[in-house]
């Protein structure tokens, strides 16, 4: 018996098998999950590979800026599954310039207004469209991905950081929202892990060296840390948690220094 038996979860944000978002799907896949994948157009045959490895040839394809790509996703979905149980947003932009050493009060208004667009207002974006379909099954769960940087400075983490305390924030109101449909909004705020998009931010050997060195298990946490805390949010595990933010750092967010 797994935890995700019978259950149709919905992940947006795989590029590559680095992805925290394979993690998660490989977790849900294990625990019984049908997956389907919602990746951009230009990580389409990666991700199709990936699905393939744990069973699944579910893939569409969507930008998320693009106001047409997430509803008619959630259509298809309808059509096929009837409804869903859960969504994965494990998704975030910046230009590079952004957060690669140039100081946050040179942000453009275009630079701030990209992260928190693709960041931000995506899980508010997805969690509307998702509403209808998580409801048709008497509810559901929606996890979404933050850092640290949303509550302390982490040098050049920059306007992603405060997307992520606007996405923290979108948590809660979400939760709120959606409480009423018995569908659940949580973030899990994950310890410095190699991705693509961490490759983007300048110094990030630095945030994974003091992680190690600092945290109070003296390590950095790896994918399938996150994919069990996801399962645990997106299955009945989880059932009476929402709104809320949970640290997946090796403990590392409680140290002052
Ligand atoms: P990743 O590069 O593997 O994933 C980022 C994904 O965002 C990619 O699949 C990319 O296609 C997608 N994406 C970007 N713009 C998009 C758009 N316009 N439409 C649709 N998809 C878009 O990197 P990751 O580290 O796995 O990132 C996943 C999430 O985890 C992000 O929200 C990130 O901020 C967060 N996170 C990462 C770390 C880390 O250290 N890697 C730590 C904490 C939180």
């Amino acid at each position: 018996m797994g935890l995700m038996d019978g259950k149709v979860a919905v992940v947006f944000g795989v590029a590559n098998h680095r992805s925290i978002a394979w993690s998660i799907a490989q977790t849900l896949a294990r625990e019984g999950a049908t997956l389907a994948f919602c990746a951009q157009e230009r990580m389409e045959p990666e991700v199709r590979k990936l699905a393939n490895t744990i069973g699944s040839n579910e893939i569409y394809t969507c930008d998320v800026g693009n106001d047409l790509d997430v509803p008619s996703i959630f259509h298809q979905l309808g059509e096929r599954h009837g409804g869903i149980d859960a969504v994965v947003h494990s998704l975030a932009f910046a230009n590079r310039e952004d957060i690669s050493g140039k100081r946050f009060v040179e942000v453009s208004r275009d630079g701030f207004l990209l992260a928190l667009d693709v960041s931000v207002y995506s899980l508010a974006f997805i969690a509307r469209e998702a509403e209808p379909f998580l409801k048709a099954r008497g509810g559901g769960s929606i996890v979404t991905l933050s850092y640290l940087g949303s509550e302390r400075v982490v040098p050049n983490y920059n306007v992603m950081g405060v997307a992520k305390a606007a996405l923290e924030c979108s948590v809660r109101y979400l939760a709120y929202d959606l409480g009423l449909s018995q569908i659940r909004v949580n973030a899990i705020s994950a310890g410095p892990q190699r991705t693509l998009s961490a490759r983007a931010i300048s110094g990030f050997q630095d945030i994974e060296r003091i992680v190690n060195e600092h945290a109070p298990l003296r390590r950095n946490i790896d994918g399938m840390d996150l994919g069990n805390a996801a399962l645990y949010l997106l299955s009945d595990l989880g059932k009476s948690v929402t709104g809320q933010v949970l640290h997946v750092d090796a403990g590392y967010s409680i140290m002052a220094l």
